[in-house]
């Protein structure tokens, strides 16, 4: 049995991505920075649909704890086929307000943290001549959103890494490709007010939010057979918006 990693999958778009890969038949790890009890709960989802899950805390955005990550997960599930770096903060506020910290905070995690991740498990997927890398990125990171310079640059840099590593290892069968939500109802958006979250729901043809689901049914594509002959993508998954 295949194993997929999520990364930041004790929680919202990760946690059902997670599940989704479970109910396809892989075996299911997950890291997460802090929340053990989300963790355990995700774990406990996956196990339902009779594969195997671990969960690990890990900091995506540190090296030395993705290099040991990777390693545990070889250790007790085997090396990771499907990898999809979800992991990702916020630290929001308008230029002139933002902190040097918060900026190299979210880089770090978002961006550093998907460069870290990818390049320790492009490794065994060259071994194994098969891998599926799936980055979430987002809208805002093909669009810009004020308030949000660290956040959209963040996710404008996936893009750019997975456009070059899916060239990079393209004829090595592995396959990097990126997703790019909209508005999807989590933790990470219930926090803004309602006329911000009315003005978004305007802008949707699809006239809703998006779900975890929305999101982890185009991951469980991207990591099936279906998808072996799209690299280099990134999908929107934004009900129009
Ligand atoms: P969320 O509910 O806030 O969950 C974030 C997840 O990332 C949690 O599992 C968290 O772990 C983990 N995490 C945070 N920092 C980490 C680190 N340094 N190392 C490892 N794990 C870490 O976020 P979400 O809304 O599900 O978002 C998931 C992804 O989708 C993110 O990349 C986000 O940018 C992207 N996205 C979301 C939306 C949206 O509308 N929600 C739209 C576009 C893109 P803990 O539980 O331990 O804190």
């Amino acid at each position: 049995m295949s194993v997929a990693l999520v990364t930041g999958g004790s929680r919202g778009i990760g946690r059902v991505i997670a599940e989704n890969l479970a109910k396809d038949g892989f075996n299911i790890a997950i890291c997460y920075s802090g929340n053990e009890q989300a963790a355990q709960e995700t774990i406990e989802l996956c196990k339902k649909h009779g594969v195997q899950a671990m969960f690990i805390k890990a900091d995506v955005s540190n090296s030395g704890e993705v290099t040991e990550l990777f390693a545990q997960i070889k250790e007790l599930l085997g090396p990771v086929e499907v990898l999809v770096n979800n992991a990702g903060i916020t630290k929001d506020g308008l230029l002139l307000r933002m902190t040097e910290e918060d900026f190299d905070k979210v880089i770090d995690i978002n961006l550093k943290g998907t460069f870290l991740c990818t390049k320790v498990a492009i490794k065994d997927m060259l071994k194994a001549k098969v891998g599926r890398i799936i980055n979430i990125t987002s809208i805002v990171g093909v669009q810009g959103n004020p308030g949000q310079s660290n956040y959209c640059a963040s996710k404008a840099g996936i893009i750019g890494f997975t456009k070059s590593v899916a060239r990079e290892y393209g004829s090595k069968n592995i396959t990097v490709n990126a997703i790019a939500p909209g508005f999807i109802q989590t933790a990470m958006t219930d926090v803004l007010p309602e006329d911000v979250k009315n003005a978004y729901l305007k802008q949707i043809p699809l006239a809703r939010f998006g779900t975890a689901e929305d999101v982890a049914n185009v991951v469980s594509f991207l990591a099936s057979e279906k998808a072996s002959y799209i690299t280099g993508q990134v999908i929107e998954v934004t009900g129009g918006m």
